[in-house]
């Protein structure tokens, strides 16, 4: 059969990555170490019991953006919600970028921002951090007058760095972004600040969100955006109808009942991350501060791919960033249970010294 020929810009597209390895203890992809609370899991199953399954869902998920936005204080206009924080990042882009519009972000930062613009047909504009990975103002200002993009792109808690950006930083963003700024906070419950407070109807400003992280429901695929209701609306037309299935909509509403067992697990992770930066930063390891479930470091006497390979050799799976743009001999480890945390620290201590 011949192979119809996909669009030429995609073909210099490469997929997103993230190679899984069986092992005991997997610190690679920022997921939360502890499964749902048991009676998240009976709840949920006793309603999907009861789900009508000849019906369509709820196509605006009321029940749950409801709850979001009571949440967030918030109202529920403001709230769209979708199958992972990723589809909510391509719904923006396909709503506000696209052929023919620039989208800007500051690397490094998380690939999918600049991989999701591509594949809706957007130019994308990478502007750099300074070397310590914080953002560079006067660069920011370069990027934003030269390319003028539609879609501007911050991480806070940034991935793969674990930096939070400062609101300083995000209110001179905002004071000059040509077009919509959107702030992925993925990580933000692990960090202090969050840019949701200065989202208005005035404001070219959205955060987003995720279920997989904190909530400890990567499984359901379910994040959210919370932004101005106009933007919503849009975002409404252009998302596929029933885009939420039933049992997604039913898995998000039923966690947000959880919320103090969720707050005590990150302050358990947080706590945790603290631990671990201190241990590392006494091996020789530049340690990299973090506001997230993971922290980037980058070994002084060895290079990071061997690192990662003596980690992997005692049965410990980390994310090797070494090979990345700007990201020389770096690894990411993700939080993990204290009991994981230990057989990581003690592997590291072997393969570093
Ligand atoms: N944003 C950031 C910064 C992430 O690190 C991730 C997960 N790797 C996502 C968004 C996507 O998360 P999800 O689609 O699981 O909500």
């Amino acid at each position: 059969m011949t192979r119809v020929p996909v669009r030429d810009d995609l073909r210099a597209l490469e997929g997103y990555h993230s190679p899984q390895v069986k092992v005991s203890v997997r610190l690679n992809t920022n997921e939360s170490p502890f499964p749902p609370p048991p009676a998240w899991r009976d709840a949920f199953a006793a309603e999907l019991s009861r789900v009508d399954w000849q019906r369509y869902p709820d196509r605006g998920a009321t029940a749950l953006r409801e709850g979001i936005a009571a949440m967030h204080g918030v109202r529920p206009e403001q709230v769209f919600a979708a199958n992972g924080s990723n589809e909510v990042l391509q719904t923006l882009l396909l709503t506000s970028a696209g052929p023919g519009r620039t989208v800007a972000t500051f690397e490094p930062t998380y690939q999918m921002h600049g991989q999701i613009a591509r594949v809706t047909g957007a130019t994308v504009v990478e502007g750099e951090r300074a070397p310590d990975f914080t953002l560079d103002m006067a660069e920011v200002e370069r990027v934003l007058r030269e390319a003028t993009p539609s879609v501007t792109f911050l991480c806070s808690p940034n991935n793969p760095t674990g930096l939070v950006e400062p609101e300083s930083n995000i209110r001179e963003v905002l004071a000059i972004v040509p077009g919509l700024l959107v702030v992925d906070e993925a990580y933000s419950q692990f960090a202090e600040w969050s840019a949701l407070g200065l989202v208005d109807e005035e404001t070219p400003l959205v955060v987003t969100r995720t279920f997989s992280k904190t909530w400890s429901m990567a499984a359901a695929r379910l994040g959210y955006v919370i932004g101005p209701e106009w933007l919503v609306a849009e975002l409404d037309k252009v998302v596929l109808p029933y885009h939420l299935d039933v049992a997604k909509q039913i898995a998000g509403r039923l966690a947000l009942t959880f919320v103090e067992e969720m707050e005590s697990r990150v302050q358990l992770i947080v706590s945790e991350r603290e631990r671990l930066s201190a241990e590392m930063a006494a091996m020789p390891i530049d340690v990299f501060p973090s506001g997230a479930n993971f922290i980037l470091f980058r070994p002084s006497r060895h290079s990071g791919r061997e690192v990662w390979q003596g980690l992997l050799d005692r049965d410990v799976l980390v994310r090797d960033c070494s090979g990345w743009p700007r990201l020389e001999n770096c690894l990411r480890v993700t939080v993990g249970t204290p009991e994981e945390n230990d057989m990581f620290l003690s592997a590291l201590a072997e393969v570093t010294r």
